[in-house]
């Protein structure tokens, strides 16, 4: 039985890629913003619909970045229900990340629980697109504007996704962008940051390049993050082949769906508001009169080599390195708790089969099913 992950990369055939390699041996540039840097750059403007981007080795050293670009300091307000990253990024920064919890539909950060937690410190909200769903984008801008606050969007999930014909990249005064391999569209590693502008979006380029601004002028503290032209030039052949790939990865979420939709107990999150979402991820919520709780499904299906991933738990609240914090008290967090509790990702991603897809939905069906023998328990987790 071949095993089934929660995602595989992109991978466009291999001699695709060799005339790639070619240019750069044959130009002998390697990084340091080269010509495939330069030609992904603005590729990317163009599929998504953006006006300035800036490419990086990934997206956490992209965060710091724009915590630096956005002048950011004191407290952070941000969500606990999402990758590590963001919060990592923020205390790399010094910053202190202030956890709000999320809605229940979208679990995304909560706009009603925003204004609760701005304190004279607050000098900004960090958001994340969770799965790619949109946030309220509108209220939290509104909310931001009142008080005077930067919105910085984590859009490592928002690949592609529109909402009213528009990038939902534009949100905010920055959003970024993640390439990794686990994502919709990956240069195996690697990372990007929309700006509103040519200015700020020199600024970033500066600060990514070691806040060189010459030869022999250094003003500030910079770092080093950016994409090599072997990076780039991977980004530009899967660009060919990642509309056919968010389709398929549509057609697998339209059959969990239809599949699932009776399944007492197991409830399929909402696509969000958007106009054209990017499948990133295919979450479901586990719970009665589903006969397994979240653990038992994923543990049954990992036993079937079928490895469905719980995103996101343990909430960033839940880390050693957060749970210290104040606002990372679960009490302030019921939402968010309850979906770390039950929410588990399926397996999608471009290459998954029709077959296997039946083989997962054949697995979470079965439960259902199942007669306990006299003398045994219902379910063995
Ligand atoms: C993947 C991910 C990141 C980190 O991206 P890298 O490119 O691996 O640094 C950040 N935030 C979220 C929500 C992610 O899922």
């Amino acid at each position: 039985m071949t095993r089934l992950t929660v995602t595989q990369p992109l991978l466009p055939p291999l001699e695709e890629f060799i005339p790639y390699l070619q240019r750069i041996w044959d130009s002998r540039i390697l990084t340091n913003g080269g010509p495939l840097h330069q030609e992904l750059e603005a590729a990317l403007c163009t599929y998504l619909g953006v006006a300035h981007l800036s490419l990086f080795t990934n997206a956490t050293t992209a965060l710091m970045v724009a915590v630096q670009v956005l002048d950011l300091d004191g407290e952070v307000i941000t969500t606990p229900f999402s990758f590590v990253a963001g919060a990592h990024a923020l205390r790399q920064r010094n910053l202190e990340p202030v956890f709000v919890d999320v809605e229940p539909c979208t679990l995304n950060i909560d706009p009603q629980l925003i204004e609760a937690a701005i304190t004279p410190r607050t000098s900004a909200i960090m958001a994340v697109h969770c799965y790619g769903n949109p946030c309220a984008i509108d209220a939290i801008q509104a909310i931001a504007d009142r008080h005077r606050l930067k919105v910085l969007y984590d859009a490592a999930h928002a690949f592609g996704v529109r909402m009213q014909g528009r990038s939902i990249l534009h949100a905010g005064a920055l959003s970024v962008l993640s390439l990794h391999a686990t994502k919709v569209f990956n240069t195996f590693e690697g990372g990007a940051i929309i700006a509103p502008d040519a200015g700020t979006k020199a600024r970033i380029d500066q600060l990514k390049n070691f806040a060189m601004k010459n030869e022999t002028t250094i003003e500030e503290i910079g770092l080093n993050g950016k994409m090599s032209e072997v990076h780039a030039a991977f980004g530009l052949l899967q660009l060919r082949y990642v509309d056919d790939a968010i389709a398929r990865r549509a057609a697998v979420a339209r059959r969990y769906r239809e599949a699932l939709r009776d399944v007492p107990g197991i409830e399929c999150l909402p696509d969000g508001a958007q106009d054209a979402p990017n499948h990133s991820y295919f979450p479901v919520r586990v719970q009665s009169p589903y006969p397994l709780t979240r653990d038992g499904l994923y543990e049954m299906l990992k036993s079937q080599e079928i490895l469905a991933r719980r995103y996101f738990y343990p909430l960033i609240t839940d880390f050693a390195a957060y749970r210290d914090l104040p606002s990372a008290d679960p009490c302030h967090l019921p939402v968010a708790v309850e979906a770390a509790r039950e929410i588990l990702c399926l397996p999608i991603y471009p290459a998954l089969t029709d077959d296997e897809v039946s083989r997962v939905i054949d697995a979470v069906v079965q439960p259902l099913h199942r007669v306990p023998h006299r003398g045994e328990h219902a379910s063995p987790f």
